[in-house]
């Protein structure tokens, strides 16, 4: 089978420059369209002889290569002006004819033939067929240490009143290592016209991108908050995927949702779209211009591209049949939630927002001041809000007003876990004296006396 079938020439050119990068050459740059031929690709290999050594390399997608190839890429070369050592390295697809082979042996020409590049196909992620290049990558960003993998699930736990770590279920966690590419990206083009120079960009930048996206879409704020909250060069580490078998139950890494070329591609476009502006000139006759002044592709240069994960942890537990789920964005020291259902309350979920409609008025008034606060029914094993939530009259135990059995008492209603307690109020109260059984409603009794008050003084 012919490799890299379904490739062209001028895509040869990129597929091996993704292939380069890889393999750990820096500086990896193809040549523009208007550059000497015999210079397709030009980049730096400081793995070579203890210096930085460039290397110049010619491509040539095809079956055979003859020897003026060598002859003429050993020539390139020579005039390739760089402080140091330098090379010349042929990139083919096929072979080099005898006669090439030995030329290159002779002048000291590096070959990387369609030999080699099925060699290192798997270890660049490059699919044989179309040269499209996976990105690969094993770090992520400050991993936060397994131990505190459920940090963030157990502190939402510990905020739900009338509920303790040791009474949920173990959760079910997956952690996703979720891709992030950032890039350093150099902008160099000055804009002239018959007037002179009327505009100059150099510019420098990082550009991160969510790695997961097809769509090559910007970054979503939550994963542009983590990642600018840290310093890449020093908190991007190896991932350890086996010491979180023990916390997680599943480890999920997701593909990167484009290739190599395809992110390249992209950041070189979002960048040239933001340096692009239209600039006002005076020309020689006096008269004000307005040009547009947008950069090339090739004017951007990517100086640095750096793909790596983001630990993203999904929690999720079932109480009494219904599921809580909390997932999150996590590094060793902060996360971000990204989803809650474990602070979620069943009523409101379930459209009965008005359940109880007078302390919910004044509830939500608290709650719309504070954080919302949850608690647990122990009776029907549900998170409700806190405002749903009563307190039996005579244990003082818990309860949400469903589960709850109600009574009145001296004009007062009164909330039991059953109707024992109810039962048992009942008999406490029948056991007061008439004066004794006012306390049962402090508040119904204060505000008739309230009222006889103000009615005494207005009237009599
Ligand atoms: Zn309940």
């Amino acid at each position: 089978m012919p490799i890299l079938d379904e490739v062209d020439g001028f895509e040869f050119e990129e597929v091996m420059c993704s292939v380069f990068r890889n393999l750990g050459y820096e500086d990896v740059e193809k040549s523009r369209k208007t550059a000497d031929k015999g210079r397709d690709i030009t980049m730096i290999d400081s793995a070579s002889r203890g210096k930085d050594e460039a290397v110049v390399v010619e491509c040539k997608h095809t079956d055979t290569v003859g020897r003026p190839v060598v002859q003429k890429l050993d020539s390139a070369v020579s005039t390739y002006s760089h402080d140091g050592p330098k090379r010349g390295m042929i990139a083919t697809t096929g072979r080099l004819t005898n006669p090439a082979i030995e030329y290159a042996e002779q002048v000291g020409i590096e070959i990387f033939d369609g030999q080699r590049i099925r060699e290192v196909a798997d270890e660049v992620g490059m699919d044989l067929y179309n040269g499209r290049v996976e990105i690969i990558t094993d770090s992520v960003l400050h991993p936060p240490r397994p131990q505190h993998v459920l940090d963030e699930f157990y502190a939402v736990i510990d905020r739900i009143k009338y509920l303790s770590r040791d009474e949920v279920p173990d959760p079910l966690t997956t952690i996703s290592l979720h891709p992030v590419i950032a890039a350093d990206t150099k902008t160099n083009r000055v804009f002239e016209t018959g007037a002179g120079v009327i505009h100059t960009i150099d510019e420098t930048d990082n550009i991160v991108v969510d790695g997961m996206s097809s769509e090559l879409d910007g970054l979503t704020d939550d994963l542009d908050t983590i990642v600018s909250a840290y310093d890449l060069d020093t908190d991007v580490k190896v991932i350890d995927e086996a010491e979180y078998t023990q916390v997680a139950d599943r480890i999920d890494r997701r593909r990167f949702g484009g290739t190599d070329q395809e992110f390249r591609r992209w950041i070189k476009q979002q960048e040239r779209d933001r340096l692009t502006e239209t600039v006002s000139y005076t020309g020689d006759n006096n008269q004000t211009y307005s040009k547009e002044c947008a950069p090339s592709l090739d004017d951007v240069t990517i100086r640095l591209l750096r793909p790596f994960y983001v630990c993203r942890i999904d929690a999720s537990m079932k109480l009494n049949k219904r599921t809580y789920a909390l997932d999150w964005f996590a590094t060793a020291d902060d996360s971000w939630v990204v989803d809650n259902t474990i602070e979620t309350c069943r009523f409101a979920e379930e459209g009965r927002g008005s359940i109880d409609s007078v302390p919910a008025a004044a509830t939500a008034l608290k709650e719309a001041i504070g954080d919302p606060t949850y608690a647990f029914c122990p009776l029907c094993e549900t998170i409700v809000a806190e405002r749903y939530m009563r307190h039996d009259g005579v244990t003082g135990e818990p309860v949400c007003v469903e589960c709850a059995v109600t009574d009145r008492f001296v004009g007062a209603k009164k909330h039991f876990r059953s109707d024992d307690t109810r039962q048992q109020y009942e008999d406490e109260v029948a056991a007061k004296g008439t004066v004794e059984k006012l306390s049962v409603n402090k508040t119904g009794v204060i505000t008739v006396l309230a009222v006889l008050l103000v009615f005494a003084l207005l009237f009599l």
